[in-house]
């Protein structure tokens, strides 16, 4: 039941620039030669002189013998009338001469003349008019010709016929499922859009950026628009990639054009999905060929800095790619506020499916919930793409509706086509279950830690399979030893909690040993806290204080005896750890399993429930 992607590139225009190629320029011609050819006819009938045609010679002798009566003169031809004859004969003509005695002797003779402006219409036509339409014409033609083609080299010119507003939105909140926390948060921006005054008459400043973040098809644009659809306003909708063209300036110019529009129709959102394909951070490039996109990232950037949010436009951007944006975009007074749209838990992902079998018509056994325990790992487009396929199933059985069955087969096809996408099979859920349940025990038993907020074993975009997030209470600016014994020992609860409950250990946790030996390393040599070496800093003050960026591993000033010191150290300090988190897990065996169970359940679960499965106090 996937909404059809709105795309604003289809404009109907296209086949009105697809006729019979050459049928224009053809029929102009036929048009033009008709028209040459009435011209001359006319030129015989109207505007051919009257009157015999003489030689310029005998024009002469008729003048000096005085018989001319008149004469006027033109550019080309002389036109006159002689005395005292009949009308008929009187008349005649003769073309001009370079002759410039001839007002004299006109004089002489008394001939009565005038100078007649030349009738230039028709050379004039002949000589310029008619090769410039030509040529306007065969151009013109090439041009359609080129732009004809999706993308053509001249498709520019159309840059402002694509750009619009979107004023019937019809997605809504309730269209969305799963993504609670990202809703709640864009549940403010409607708000504004709703009501600027209330919040600004205050003071108060509306983000002007908000940037959705999270891994492909979970529904990004999806809430986005369902934003444009609560808050009834325009809703302009462009992709990053449209922006980047193959001239520099344009893309810039498209930019701008866009903003112009925006403030037009205020209040409005104006939504660049894949932002990262315009985005990405500017780089010194060798070839230097990045000039188009930086530009526009430029103007971007320069139009959101000159962008007053009071007005009532509020700028989103989607993308899966948060980690290339340019820092710059990022930026307060940007994309100030980030949206994190994660995977849907089970039931996130039983809500996505009830939504989207409005439209099936499904058997009376059919268990959503079933079919979303049997989807971890799925977003929300996949979950849309397996109602569908389930009724494509149904359908090609002559079922009358979408049975359970349907549903199975749907499933083992997709997560068949999603391996490639890393879909957690049962037995490694299992094993993050326990990693997870590890770490949380460990760090609910320890005193002195912050309490666990979330335990969640949905696998994220980024590569981690499953968190334990703790958070502070309060802010921290000194960590005794004890605490950062404890969050060793943590560290480690993950890996000791597979070791005690299967017997074997994973990959998993890579991250964990590597976050832990950093710590001890830094107790050993930065924060002199190894009885066995002393108060001693060794290595020095290499650490950069406010850049997030790893130091080149540089060893410090010392020899060889005392790195070895050093190490023995480090491998004690996470032996303890391990020790320490060996003996929890052993004596709290029972939790252990029990909060396993609950979260491949649940998936997601909060510290509350955590510290009620173990028994302990909650936290104040
Ligand atoms: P993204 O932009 O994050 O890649 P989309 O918003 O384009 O994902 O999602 C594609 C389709 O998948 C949507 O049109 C919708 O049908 C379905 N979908 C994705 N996420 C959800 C969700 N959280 N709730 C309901 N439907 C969803
Ligand atoms: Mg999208
Ligand atoms: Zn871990």
């Amino acid at each position: 039941m996937a909404t059809p992607p709105r795309s604003p590139r289809r404009s109907p225009r296209g086949n009105e620039r697809r006729g019979p190629l050459g049928a224009r320029p053809s029929s102009s011609l036929w048009y033009g030669l008709a028209l040459l050819i009435v011209l001359a006819l006319a030129q015989v009938y109207f505007v051919q002189p009257s009157g015999r045609s003489i030689p310029y010679s005998e024009f002469k002798a008729l003048v000096r013998s005085g018989q001319v009566a008149e004469i006027s003169i033109s550019d080309q031809v002389i036109r006159g009338t002689l005395k005292d004859s009949d009308k008929q004969k009187a008349q005649f003509t003769t073309t001009r001469v370079e002759d410039p005695k001839l007002a004299e002797e006109l004089d002489a003779k008394g001939v009565k003349y005038t100078g007649e402006a030349a009738n230039r219409w028709l050379p004039d036509l002949l000589g310029w008019v008619l090769p410039l339409l030509f040529f306007i014409g065969i151009w013109g033609f090439f041009f359609r010709r080129m732009s004809g083609a999706e993308g053509g080299v001249m498709s520019f010119a159309r840059s402002r016929a694509k750009i619009y507003a979107d004023d019937e939105v019809k997605v809504k909140f309730s269209d969305v499922a799963g993504v609670d926390e990202a809703e709640n948060e864009l549940k403010e921006i409607v708000e504004f859009l709703k009501n600027p005054r209330k919040y600004t008459n205050l003071g108060g400043r509306i983000p002007k950026g908000v940037l959705l973040v999270g891994p492909p098809g979970t529904g990004k644009t999806l809430l986005a628009r369902a934003v444009a659809g609560e808050a009834h306003v325009p809703f302009f909708s462009l992709s990053g990639s449209e922006f980047v063209e193959m001239f520099v300036g344009v893309g810039a110019a498209r930019i701008r054009d866009l903003f112009q529009q925006a403030e037009a129709k205020a209040p409005c959102i104006v939504f660049i999905d894949e932002l990262d394909a315009l985005g990405k951070t500017r780089v010194q490039s060798p070839l230097g060929s990045h000039e188009e996109r930086e530009q526009t990232l430029n103007q971007l950037l320069a139009e959101m800095d000159g962008f007053d949010s009071r007005k009532g436009v509020i700028i989103m951007a989607a993308t899966n790619r948060p980690e290339v944006l340019d820092p710059a975009l990022l930026r307060p007074g940007r994309f100030d506020r980030q949206v994190l749209v994660d995977k849907p838990d089970v039931k996130g992902r039983e809500d996505i499916l009830r939504i989207h079998v409005k439209t099936v018509k499904l058997g009376p056994e059919v268990d959503l919930k079933v079919v979303a325990a049997r989807t971890a790992g799925f977003a929300g487009a996949d979950l849309a793409n397996l109602v569908n396929e389930a009724a494509l199933l149904a359908a090609r059985h002559d079922k009358t509706a979408v049975g359970m069955a349907d549903f199975e087969s749907a499933i083992d096809r997709l997560i068949a086509g999603l391996e490639k996408k890393r879909v957690m099979s049962v037995k490694e859920r299992k094993i993050v279950a326990y990693h997870e349940s590890g770490h949380a025990i460990v760090a609910t038993t320890l005193p002195g830690l912050d309490p666990v907020h979330k335990i969640s074993i949905v696998q994220r975009g980024f590569g981690a399979l499953g968190y334990t997030m703790q958070l502070p209470l309060e802010d921290r600016y000194l960590m005794t030893r004890g605490d950062l014994l404890a969050q060793l020992a943590v560290l480690l609860g993950g890996r000791t909690a597979e070791e005690i409950a299967l017997g074997e250990i994973s990959t998993g946790a890579q991250n964990d040993l590597q976050r832990a030996t950093d710590i001890a390393r830094a107790m050993v040599t930065e924060f002199g806290m190894s009885d066995a070496l002393g108060a001693i800093n060794y290595d020095g003050n290499k650490r950069a204080r406010f850049l997030d960026i790893p130091m080149p591993a540089e060893r410090g000033l010392y020899g060889e005896d005392t790195a070895q010191q050093i190490d023995a150290e480090i491998k004690r300090i996470l032996t303890d750890a391990h020790n320490t988190a060996r003996e929890i897990l052993t004596s709290k065996r029972d939790k252990l399993e029990t909060v396993t169970e609950r979260l491949l359940e649940v998936e997601v679960m909060e510290g509350e429930e955590l510290r009620r499965l173990l028994g302990s106090e909650p936290t104040a």
